[in-house]
């Protein structure tokens, strides 16, 4: 029987997507003892500050923090991500069966970005097609941080839970308590210097405003307060816990 590959693997458009929305939990999660791995669908090449090298080697910086397991990045088109490009579901398909996740989680913020909006369906619409053995994907453009990921291409991978991280406006079907990973995440987003300062010679844009970080912050201590934590990240999924007794967990 093919056995996973990681425990959690959060998929983002973007270098630095899976850390503004998840990176809490990655590091709570890695200090646990969880394997990690965060996949950035594009390099990123029509960001408005920096090119997908120095991206990438932020990012490369931002997952030591984490203490991730592994990172990597496909060569979809940054502005073009689509679940309705076979190509594109066809190389998310190979991912999930290579990495074999438990959970797998997608960024759809910010909502203004196409990318971000065309994420969630193309991973779930892949999550989907993944357990499919009949249909048959060859490896994409892969870049791979530190090592290529344990084991073989499974024939067919099904992940337990196909997540997104929760917006604003949606009731989060699970917040995760991140307070110990806080300092982690923190330092994670300071590693993407081209992203998040507005330093001479950078375009200005809304994450280098100085109050999208102390949004962040807002974002994570709303919803620990909603838990009853310091900093918590929250996620929406249609699966449901179950459990055999109804005093087990951290209901609130
Ligand atoms: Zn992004």
């Amino acid at each position: 029987m093919t056995t996973a590959g990681c425990d959690l693997l959060c998929i983002g458009p973007h270098t630095d997507d899976a850390e503004i929305a998840l990176g809490g939990t990655l590091a709570v999660m890695a200090a646990a003892g969880r394997r990690t791995w965060v996949a950035d669908l594009t390099a990123g090449e029509l960001a408005s500050n920096a090119e997908p090298e120095e991206r990438w080697a932020e990012a490369a910086e931002a997952g030591r923090a984490l203490g991730l397991t592994g990172r990597l990045q496909l060569a979809l088109p940054d502005g073009f991500v689509s679940a309705s490009d076979r190509d594109q579901v066809a190389a998310v398909v190979w991912l999930l069966r290579r990495l074999r996740p438990r959970w797998v989680v997608s960024v759809p913020e910010p909502r203004r970005h196409p990318d971000h909006l065309a994420t969630p369906a193309l991973v779930a619409r892949a999550a989907f097609l993944a357990r499919l053995p009949a249909l048959a994907v060859q490896a994409p453009q892969v870049r791979w941080w530190r090592a290529e990921a344990d084991g073989e291409l499974a024939e067919r991978w099904i992940c337990e839970v196909v997540a997104t991280t929760c917006l604003p406006d949606q009731t989060p079907a699970v917040i995760v308590d991140v307070s110990a990973g806080w300092e982690a995440k923190l330092a994670a987003l300071a590693c993407f210097r081209s992203q998040f300062r507005r330093e001479a010679g950078r375009r200005p844009t809304h994450i280098n405003d100085p109050d999208f970080l102390a949004s962040i912050e807002d974002r994570a201590r709303a919803w620990g307060r909603r838990a009853g934590v310091t900093h918590g990240e929250a996620l929406v999924t249609d699966a449901v816990p179950v459990v055999a007794d109804l005093l087990d967990g951290g209901w609130r």
